[in-house]
């Protein structure tokens, strides 16, 4: 297996600490990786920066080939990207190959023809005897720092619009997923000039730490916890870098007494349970309307009970286990508390899986009340709670009730309701009759403590760019 970091165009192997890479599913080590040392990252970033100027001043339509060939290299390396990808999270390797790379290859497309949009607004004359011109600039080196739940399409969201602006970037996958970055890297070595794309890998103390407090990072893009994404806006104030934090949700899910109540207990069996809700968009806390609540409480209890858990390569499985076992406590620490508030019912799962790999049941709570640590805290497993509510003012007080604001939808038959709502919910997403559902053209990205700054869209292009002023005298 290839184990080397990719820095100003070659491969290298890592001088730091080799750490243990897993497969979740059998709890067996796969790979030890040796980590980037810190003269590693100081040359990563440095190559990044002699790359800069060259990359910037490649037209648009050079930089959007090579982001094509990417997307076709990922497209012809399908089923090893997806088998790794499978085989390090646990996740179905058919959900793999078939929802997640075609996205991923999308993603590179999309950006390859946005860098071609790019544009400042019109120039004009607002000074007598001056013409303004307003310029989209590149900021320089991106540091991007990628969480493990989709580690192949974070890699996606990360490169794509930076370098499709311009930038130069130096990444650092999830320590815990690293394989199809690792698998990248050596299909890409060739494929940029020297030092535009820059790949480490290694631990956040160790790696993530001095990479983003580089003095020649201009800008640190973030998907992952509130903690991290914190602990990285602290410690890059001093330089004044600017950040791009796409963090941790907590999706309300608002389903009315009129909604299609069979449409909902399926979407809500497919969107929060995806990737073993694993997901900063996981349709984890519900609130129902008390019309419809046992009938949907019993429905959604049925259908869960139904997923199919099981190993990657099983045609039939439909969830995978957690990441780490460390997570697999936590998300029992979560549901273990839950279960022992008297007013919570379980209504299926609620316990982890004996064996080797790192299994929890889908798991319903209904009953749950609004300041319960169940529906206020981020779980990120495949655990839902349901909260029976009374009218649309109370379950939309409840649903912006939250320090999260990265997605959530509305279920009803009623458009007025559904647009009323829409205009209210503090997120950013708001899906309705539906969940979950991205696309390469829309934005991305939380309000509140789910972090700023936009994955793809035009938006996304724009966040790894500076407006800059150009004036002419004349
Ligand atoms: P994490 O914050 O533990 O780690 C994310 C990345 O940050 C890893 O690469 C890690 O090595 C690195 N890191 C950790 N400490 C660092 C430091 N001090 N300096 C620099 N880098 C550091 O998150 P995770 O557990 O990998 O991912 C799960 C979290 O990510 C969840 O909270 C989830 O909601 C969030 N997430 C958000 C989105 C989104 O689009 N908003 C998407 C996916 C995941």
């Amino acid at each position: 297996m290839q184990t080397r970091l990719l820095i100003n165009g070659q491969l290298v192997d890592g001088q730091g600490d080799p750490y243990a890479v897993y497969n979740p599913s059998e709890g067996a080590v796969l790979a030890n990786i040796p980590e980037a040392s810190s003269a590693q990252v100081d040359a990563a970033v440095q190559a990044a920066d002699q790359a800069f100027d060259g990359w910037a001043q490649t037209p648009p339509k050079d930089r959007a080939h090579l982001l094509l060939k990417l997307a076709d290299l990922i497209e012809a390396n399908a089923e090893h990207l997806a088998r790794l990808e499978s085989l390090n999270c646990g996740k179905p390797y058919q959900a793999a190959l078939n929802d997640e790379i075609p996205a991923i290859a999308d993603v590179f497309r999309y950006f390859a023809g946005a860098s071609r949009c790019l544009s400042g607004s019109a120039g004009g004359e607002y000074l007598p005897g001056h013409t303004s011109m307003i310029r989209r600039d590149p900021l320089g080196v991106i540091a991007s720092i990628a969480p493990w739940n989709y580690p192949l399409m974070m890699v996606a969201w990360k490169l794509a619009p930076a370098l499709a602006a311009g930038n130069t970037v130096v990444l650092k996958p999830s320590e815990q997923t690293p394989l199809t970055a690792l698998a990248l890297t050596e299909l890409i070595a060739g494929l940029f000039p020297a030092g535009v794309v820059n790949i480490l890998f290694g631990r956040g103390p160790s790696v993530g730490e001095p990479l983003v407090n580089h003095s020649k990072v201009r800008m640190v893009s973030l998907t992952g916890s509130v903690a991290t994404g914190a602990r990285i806006i602290a410690s890059t104030a001093g330089s004044v870098k600017r950040t791009h934090m796409e963090l941790g949700g907590k999706a309300p899910v608002l389903i009315f007494d009129d909604a299609d109540i069979d449409a909902a207990v399926e979407g809500i069996r497919a969107f929060a349970f995806y990737n073993a809700g694993q997901d900063c968009t996981a349709a984890c806390r519900l609130y129902v309307q008390r019309g419809v609540y046992e009938r949907f409480v019993n429905q959604l209890g049925e259908a869960v009970a139904s997923l199919r858990m099981g190993l990657q390569d099983d045609l039939e499985t439909e969830l995978g286990p957690l990441i780490t076992r460390d997570h697999l406590q936590r998300v029992e620490g979560f549901v273990t508390r839950a279960k022992a508030q008297p007013h919570i019912r379980v209504i299926t799962g609620g316990n982890r899986v004996d064996g080797p790999g790192f299994f929890f049941e889908p798991t319903v709570l209904a009953d749950a009340r609004q300041d319960d640590e169940i529906v206020q805290r981020e779980v990120f497993g495949p655990v839902v709670s349901i909260t029976p509510f009374d009218d649309e003012a109370q379950a939309l007080a409840w649903a912006n009730d939250s320090d999260y604001g990265l997605a959530s939808s509305v279920w009803t038959r009623d458009i007025g309701r559904a647009t009323r709502l829409s205009a209210r919910l503090q997120y950013g997403c708001t899906w309705v009759n539906t969940h979950f559902m991205l696309v390469s053209e829309m934005p991305h990205g939380g309000m509140k403590q789910s972090g700023y700054g936009k994955d793809m869209s035009m938006y996304g292009l724009e966040d790894y760019t500076c407006v800059r002023h150009v004036m002419f005298k004349h």
